[in-house]
Parts: structure tokens; C-alpha cells; sequence
């Protein structure tokens, strides 16, 4: 559009104006009622407010094109402001980060049986707490609790929102108004302000700090102990590691030391896979029914890190302490919604049929793909990236190393592979091309502006796509059109 305003141009657009139909003119064109009919009047006759505000105000500003005013354009418009009106901002992404477990990115990606779970028992009413059997009340947990127990070996188990709330209510349900042990080595910071002493600080406990910020012994936590003491609380350290002359006490230490005064042991893993991560080539992280076993009361984690599921807490523990915090009354504030908890169920049944987890859970699937296995789709998709993107881009397959997320197991990295987008020639001696930054910013920018936005991340000069959690390459390869356009580059020949 010519920006440039001319005095004519500004008369003209004036005498234009008059042109302008009025809102309820437009309203009786065909186009406009089909937008009634599709989304009702009400949605329509804001838009059809806004279009005629809106080339009032370009005629003002002296840039009105005398186009613009036929109604063709004026219902094409309509029909765009409608439809964007109307996109949702929520939408599917494609994760080529290289972090599998992407907090800003929704975390875990539910298993196929969780959404078709979701669909079936939320389309009506459901038996969220009703028991079938009595025809009275239910509870919403027990729709779970067996399946945890069964998992986990655990006496009872409860869910709520979220793990920080896990959290947070095990630490008010068993401290609040006394005293709750903590090593100094264990007072995480996990993001969005969630810390160890403010959670406490949260609950109504006390916290009573032991040990240092890397060595903690056990004669520290026996120093501690007192006849107000409620709770020993464990924090396991996902997000960070502490390397050199460190030492912790193992809960499998700590539970008889607790036992004997009497002090329930509380442990909150984050992530918590359910199955041994070893078994599948992949870095270990401590298990629930461990912990339970090493004689913790209580274990806390999260429904969608390692496990796979929706976002959800969990606690299973001994029927005395997850008694004790099931009725606590935050526990009515910090309960599970119906949604997550039919995701968290069929999820949970996959459990139950281990060999279908590396095919079924796509958590699980994305950490277990092979380097060989994510090359051979980064080599197919290699010419037809670096056709589309030619003669402005250059595209090469490259090994690259993806990470877990979500704070779990933060030093540990996946070999991984995907394609790497640079300038022509920006591997040679020379240095950076110039303008490289920019120019990668504007392919980053283009590729998150598709219809289905793709998000890969920019280092050394290149834009690097880490294929690892891409299922299906024809999603990608169908927008690669869309993207030549959205660059400027003109259609691709064929
Ligand atoms: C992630 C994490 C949490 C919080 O879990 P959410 O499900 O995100 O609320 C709590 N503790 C630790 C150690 C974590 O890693």
C-alpha cells in the first residue's frame, strides 16, 4: 500500500467516504447474511462495526484506496474479520525444539486412549461421583486410586490439580502449625515462583532447615527432630545438579529414622516416571513404588512430565497420611477436574500393558526414538525443505542432542538429529554471513506463523529443526508452500 499522503488523495478519500455503505446496508448483502446464518447476528454486526470504523478512520488518515470501498472487498474483508475472530488462540504446534517434555509447549502429549477417553465420557454425563454399584455418592479419586496403588504398590492414593498443589497440600495436610524438616540442599526453585520456602511458608509449616547447600547427613535431620516436628520433607533435585563433594540421605536412610519418632516422610519426586527409564536405554530417574518401598509415607508427582499423562498431582503413600490429606480441606480447592482425570485414567491403563508404552504413550515414544531412526526422516525431508527454501536458505542434516524437559534429568541429553537451516555459504571460513541473524529470525518467524506453527531454535548462526518429536513428516512438508509465500519467495516451480 502507498503510505505516501497527497493532498488530493486525502480530498479524494473524503469524497470516498460518502461512499461508505452504512452498517445496516451491509448487513442485508448475501455475504454478511451467510455469516448470520454461520455464527448469528451479533458476532456479525460487531465486525461489520469494526470494517467500516476501520476504513473511516484509513479515510482520515488520508489512505483509503478507492477498492476498498466496493462491497466485493468490503465482504471479503467481513468474512476474514469473522473468521479471525473466531481462530482459536489455543492451537496445535509441532515441537522441534529438541525438549520433549515442553512446559510452554503443553508439556506431555496425550496417548491416542486418553483423548478418545476424554471424548467419550465428557460429550455427556458421567459417573464422575456417583457409584454405580450403590447409587449413591462416589468419589471422584477412587476412579484412580486403584490403578496408582496397583502401579505403585501404594496403600491409597489421591490426585489433584496440579504437583505443585501435590505438594503444597501434603505440607499443610501433615505440618501445618508445627514444624517440617527440609535439607538445605534440597530447597528447589522449580519456576513460576514456586519455592520450597515460600511453599511451606504457604502451607502454615515451619520450616526447619538441615544440612548445607551440597552435604546433608543424617545426624543433621536427628538434630532437628523435636516434639513439634510434623513432617521430613524430601525434595527431589530435577531441575538442577550438584556436582563434587556432595552427600544427601537417601529416604531409604531417613524412613527409620522418622519411623521411630514417629514423623511421616513425605517425598516429592516432580517428575516421577512409573517405569524403570534404564530399561529403555534412557538416563534413570527414581520411581514411586521405590520410594514407597524405602519407606516414605508419602510420594508426590506430576501427571504430565515423565509419566505422559494430563496435568495432574499425585500422592500415594500409606492409608494413615493420604487419609489425612484427602480430607484436608484445601484438597476441595486443589481437586482434579473431569477432564484431566478420564486422561489421567486411560493413561494410567496403559500402565497396565507395558509393552504398548514405547508405541502408545507419545512421551515415551519420543525419549525411546533412535538417532538412526529420526536421521533417516531428517534425510527424506532434507530435499524437500531445501527445495522449498532455496536460493535463500541452505538445509543440511546434522546430529543434534535433544533433552527430556520439564526439569527432569537436566544435565542428561539424547542423541538426537534434524535439519539445519543457514545462509548459502555460511559454513564457510569466512564467518557468519551477514545478516544472518535476521534473516533466521524471519524463517523462525514465518515457520511459527504457519497454520500449524512449527518452533524449532536458533544456534550457531543456523535454525536447527530436531525431528525426534515429529510422528509424521507430512504436516511439515505440506506447509512448506505456505512458507516460500510467507517469506516472499514466490511459488516453487514443478
Ligand atoms: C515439576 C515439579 C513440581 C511441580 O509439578 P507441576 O505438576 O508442574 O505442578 C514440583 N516439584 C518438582 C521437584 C518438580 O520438578
Amino acid at each position: 500500500m502507498n503510505l505516501k499522503v497527497d493532498e488530493s488523495m486525502v480530498h479524494g478519500s473524503k469524497a470516498l467516504l460518502q461512499q461508505l455503505p452504512s452498517i445496516d446496508r451491509i448487513m442485508q448483502w448475501p455475504a454478511a447474511q451467510a455469516l448470520v446464518a454461520a455464527h448469528g447476528h451479533t458476532l456479525v454486526a460487531g465486525e461489520a462495526r469494526a470494517l467500516v470504523a476501520a476504513r473511516r478512520e484509513a479515510a482520515r488518515a488520508g489512505t483509503l484506496a478507492a477498492t476498498a470501498l466496493q462491497p466485493e472487498a468490503l465482504a471479503a474483508d467481513l468474512r476474514q474479520r469473522c473468521g479471525q475472530r473466531l481462530a482459536p488462540r489455543l492451537k496445535p504446534v509441532l515441537n522441534l525444539t529438541g525438549t520433549v517434555i515442553h512446559t510452554n509447549l503443553g508439556r506431555s502429549v496425550l496417548a491416542d486412549e486418553a483423548l478418545a477417553h476424554i471424548l467419550r465420557t465428557m460429550a455427556g454425563t458421567n459417573n464422575l461421583e456417583f457409584d454405580l454399584d450403590s447409587g449413591g455418592r462416589g468419589d471422584r479419586d477412587t476412579l484412580v486410586e486403584d490403578l496408582l496403588c496397583e502401579i505403585t504398590g501404594a496403600e491409597a492414593a489421591t490426585v489433584v490439580n496440579n504437583n505443585a498443589g501435590a505438594v503444597l497440600l501434603t505440607i499443610a495436610a501433615l505440618a501445618h502449625g508445627r514444624e517440617a524438616i527440609v535439607s538445605r540442599g534440597e530447597l528447589v526453585e522449580i519456576g513460576g515462583a514456586f519455592r520450597m520456602p515460600d511453599v511451606m511458608a504457604s502451607a502454615g509449616a515451619r520450616m526447619v532447615e538441615v544440612g548445607t547447600t551440597n552435604r546433608t547427613h543424617p545426624a543433621d535431620y536427628q538434630q532437628a527432630f523435636n516434639e513439634r516436628t510434623a513432617l521430613v520433607m524430601k525434595v527431589h533435585t530435577s531441575n538442577y545438579a550438584v556436582q563434587g563433594f556432595t552427600s544427601s540421605v537417601d529416604e531409604a536412610v531417613l524412613a527409620p529414622l522418622c519411623r521411630a519418632r514417629g514423623v511421616p516422610l513425605a517425598t516429592d519426586l516432580g517428575s516421577g516416571s512409573l517405569i524403570d527409564l534404564a530399561a529403555y536405554g534412557l538416563p534413570r530417574e527414581p520411581l514411586p513404588q521405590e520410594m514407597l518401598r524405602a519407606g516414605c509415607d508419602v510420594v508426590t508427582f506430576s501427571g504430565d512430565k515423565l509419566l505422559g499423562g494430563p496435568q495432574a498431582g499425585l500422592i500415594v503413600g500409606s492409608k494413615a497420611a493420604v487419609g489425612r490429606i484427602r480430607k484436608y480441606p484445601m484438597k476441595r480447592a486443589l481437586r482434579m477436574s473431569k477432564l484431566p482425570l478420564a486422561a489421567l485414567e486411560a493413561t494410567l491403563m496403559l500402565y497396565l500393558q507395558p509393552e504398548r508404552l514405547v508405541r502408545d504413550l507419545p512421551t515415551l515414544r519420543h525419549l525411546t526414538r533412535s538417532q538412526a531412526q529420526i536421521l533417516v526422516m531428517a534425510e527424506a525431508l532434507k530435499p524437500v525443505l531445501a527445495r522449498a527454501l532455496a536460493p535463500r536458505f541452505e538445509v543440511g542434516c546434522v546430529a543434534l542432542s535433544s533433552q527430556i524437559g520439564s526439569g527432569s534429568l537436566p544435565v542428561d541429553r539424547l542423541p538426537s538429529a534434524g535439519l539445519a537451516i543457514g545462509l548459502p555459504g555460511s559454513g564457510d571460513k569466512g564467518g557468519p554471513a551477514k545478516g544472518v541473524g535476521t534473516a533466521l529470525d524471519e524463517l523462525a518467524r514465518a515457520l511459527r506463523g504457519l497454520p500449524l506453527p512449527v518452533v524449532g531454535r536458533i544456534a550457531h548462526d543456523r535454525l536447527l529443526l530436531d525431528l525426534r518429536c515429529l510422528d509424521d513428516a507430512e504436516p511439515l512438508a505440506a506447509q512448506l508452500p505456505a512458507l516460500r509465500e510467507a517469506l516472499g519467495m514466490g511459488p516453487l516451480n514443478t
